[in-house]
């Protein structure tokens, strides 16, 4: 059975977006993968098809109701996929999440709107807050994009030259080293010597090193085990 995303949003035509489009595109069309939006106001019952409501307690904005959201998700087949809500409030997702999803059957992407999801929803039906990051969207629609182009690039096929996952930053740890192409001089700046010299222990060791020493100055945080000195 192919990778299949469900997504739940008030703007089904946010879907498949870019996805359908370069490497992810063709693999939707080959059949590697899945998409269905499903459209939330589908499931609102009163007459205005409303699906959200004043905070209680008072504030500005307004929150997305339990009932109609839950009936939506209920209207995808409990398969055993991951049920996610894309939520600032969210565990930040990783590449190691990214892996995980990406060997499992699909998912289930509920895409908040407005001030976010009622509470009692969130745990009624045990969703999984996801975050992409430490700011706040106008909704969950790009940022389901994000992290469903993060699982689709690694499923298997999808990306043409499947050796180019094995060394890209995050995957070792470490963020990745600097990458050069022709021309040999640009602008006065020159490839680094060792990249032209055809030995490919000295590269591997040379792009080592660089990762390293990248990762120390950018992202010590990534490196658990050595001392981070301030
Ligand atoms: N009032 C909320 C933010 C609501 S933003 C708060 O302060 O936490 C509206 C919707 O956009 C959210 O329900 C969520 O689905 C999505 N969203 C916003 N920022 C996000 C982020 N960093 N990661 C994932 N989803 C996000």
């Amino acid at each position: 059975m192919p990778f299949k995303a469900s997504i739940l949003t008030l703007y089904p035509d946010m879907f498949p977006g870019h996805l359908g489009l370069a490497l992810a595109g063709r693999a939707l069309e080959r059949g590697d993968w899945g998409i269905e939006a499903v459209q939330i106001r589908d499931f609102a019952e009163d007459k205005h098809r409303s699906v959200d409501d004043t905070p209680s307690g008072g504030g500005a904005g307004m929150v997305l109701r339990p009932d109609v959201l839950a009936r939506a998700i209920d209207s995808i087949a409990d398969d055993g996929r991951p049920r996610l809500l894309m939520s600032p409030r969210g565990r930040p997702l990783t590449q190691e999440r990214v892996r995980q999803l990406a060997a499992g059957e699909g998912v289930v992407i509920v895409c908040g709107r407005f001030e976010g999801v009622d509470q009692r929803v969130i745990d009624a039906r045990q969703l999984e807050e996801v975050s992409i990051g430490d700011y706040i969207l106008s909704g969950g629609e790009p940022a389901a994009l994000t992290l469903l182009d993060a699982v689709v690039r690694i499923l298997p096929g999808v990306m043409g030259n499947q050796l180019s996952g094995v060394h890209e930053s995050f995957e070792g740890g470490l963020l990745e080293h600097p990458q050069y192409t022709r021309p040999q001089v640009f602008e006065g700046r020159e490839i680094p010597e060792v990249l032209t010299s055809g030995n490919h222990a000295a590269i591997e060791k040379w792009r080592h090193e660089q990762a390293v020493k990248l990762t120390r100055e950018r992202r010590p945080d990534l490196l658990p085990d050595q001392p981070v000195t301030k």
